[in-house]
């Protein structure tokens, strides 16, 4: 069904709405109006993913000089592709009515363990071992070896994505992970740094918390996003967790014993080799700045060394 909010044409994929469906559309609609923060509860089950998708995407187009990009965060890889599932059916029913009006390219973005399709790298057991595996395979000194000695393995999917440099895009529609990898299949170029490419060109982007919140990663693939993108945390409840994650470190008591140990194996090495060299203690480091961390390992001081 087709109707208007002010001076929106509303574009939803539905006969039916719920009058709630509606009142949040309508409170939306005033926040990007305002341009400003919008905070909407609804229960479980009463389509706010489709409302606010129908809202924004509609906005988007009765003004296109607004240029609205649509940066949407979820928790998870099956809400994210739950959530790119709806946005097909919205646009095409958008399609039905605007023709090529409504063209657009929205996709989601995900780690190298849901996007990769390099066989030997993607069977690996963790996020961690792929993203490693990966980089084995793609680090500028690899394929610098590799040019030299064809034995050293590279990733063909992400040799053949950088032989076809700017050939190398995704054309417009919406693309979940299970497109985008087997479009990747199709083309015979890897998926995840296609789509990181492509976020920058994207009017919808769908993907984790944490390539907005995390720090490391944020200033990787966000840095670029227009300042006029709309952000939507769904579940917003769960920013605190995932900012408390992003800025933890884990370190296990192993490993602070093994730096203990190296750390006073350096040290008798040092004084064996420069007798002459004092070991003083720093006095710019007070006790409270050690981090907590260290702390554990007990015997870990910081130390210099002197003439
Ligand atoms: S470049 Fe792409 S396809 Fe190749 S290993 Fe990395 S993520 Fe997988």
């Amino acid at each position: 069904m087709k109707f208007q909010i002010e001076d929106v044409t509303v574009y939803f994929p539905y006969d039916h709405i719920y009058p709630e469906q509606h009142a949040y559309m309508v409170e939306l609609k005033r926040a990007l109006d305002a341009k400003g923060h919008c905070l909407l509860e609804m229960p479980t089950g009463t389509g706010k993913t489709i409302a606010l998708l129908s809202l924004i995407t509609s906005y988007a187009l009765s003004k296109p000089s607004s240029l609205v990009k649509l940066l949407y965060c979820t928790r998870t890889v099956h809400e994210m592709e739950k959530t790119l599932g709806e946005l097909k059916l919205l646009h095409r029913y958008q399609r039905l009515h605007l023709g090529d009006a409504a063209r657009t390219l929205a996709l989601g973005l995900s780690s190298r363990k849901n996007l990769c399709i390099n066989p030997a790298v993607v069977s690996a057991e963790n996020r961690d071992s792929v993203d490693a595996g990966c980089r084995k395979l793609t680090a500028s000194w690899v394929r610098a070896l590799a040019v030299e000695n064809p034995n050293i393995p590279t990733c063909q999917f992400y040799e053949d994505y950088e032989k076809a440099a700017s050939d190398a895009v995704l054309p417009p529609g919406v693309y979940t992970l299970q497109d985008l990898r087997a479009f990747g299949k199709e083309k015979g170029w890897c998926p995840y740094f296609l789509a990181r490419h492509m976020v920058q060109f994207a009017n919808v982007v769908v993907y984790s918390y944490q390539y907005l919140l995390d720090p490391k990663v944020a200033g990787i693939i966000s840095k670029e996003m227009q300042r006029e993108s709309v952000v939507v945390f769904d579940e917003a409840h769960n920013i605190d967790n995932v900012c408390i994650e992003a800025l933890s470190v884990s370190v296990r008591r192993q490993t602070l014993e093994g730096a203990t140990r190296n750390l006073n194996k350096m040290t008798q090495e040092i004084q064996r080799v420069y007798p002459q060299l004092e070991l003083v203690k720093p006095p710019f480091l007070p006790a409270d700045l050690v981090p907590s961390m260290l702390q554990i390992g007990q015997s870990i001081s910081p130390f210099v060394f002197k003439h």
